[in-house]
């Protein structure tokens, strides 16, 4: 298939997704280096790529991103090329559903976070209260 978004429309969006790559680093550490957790970032050794894996407690975090996983409330449709993109964000979410089924069965415990629910430190503080 072929990829029809503009390379100044890749780079915006891959600049948002860094940053909040950054926010959810720094709000993590803080929070798990305090309860003396440790854990792994983004390793592709796990199914799906979990942005956090704490191995210890069994645990996958993924912060979903509200454009690519397609969020009820931030999600709009790009205006040009509308096929290819609820054809892709279909996809995601598909494959958001199998990530969660397959740690599911394999009995560990999955939590996704939304983007837009990282905007609010107290409720990722609780997310970690384990
Ligand atoms: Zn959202």
């Amino acid at each position: 298939m072929t990829d029809k978004i503009t390379k100044s429309a890749r780079s915006s969006l891959m600049s948002k997704i860094k940053s909040k790559d950054t926010k959810l680093e720094k709000s993590v550490r803080k929070i798990l280096s305090g309860k003396g957790i440790k854990y792994r970032k983004n390793s592709s050794k796990y199914f799906g790529k979990p942005d956090i894996i704490i191995a210890s407690k069994k645990i996958v975090i993924f912060v979903d991103s509200c454009f690519w996983h397609g969020c009820k409330k931030h999600y709009r449709i790009p205006e040009s090329n509308r096929d290819y993109w609820v054809n892709k964000i279909n996809n995601n979410k598909k494959r958001d559903k199998l990530v969660s089924l397959y740690y599911k069965k394999a009995g560990w415990k999955i939590i996704r976070i939304w983007e837009h629910a990282l905007k609010n430190s107290n409720r990722i503080n609780d997310l970690f209260n384990f």
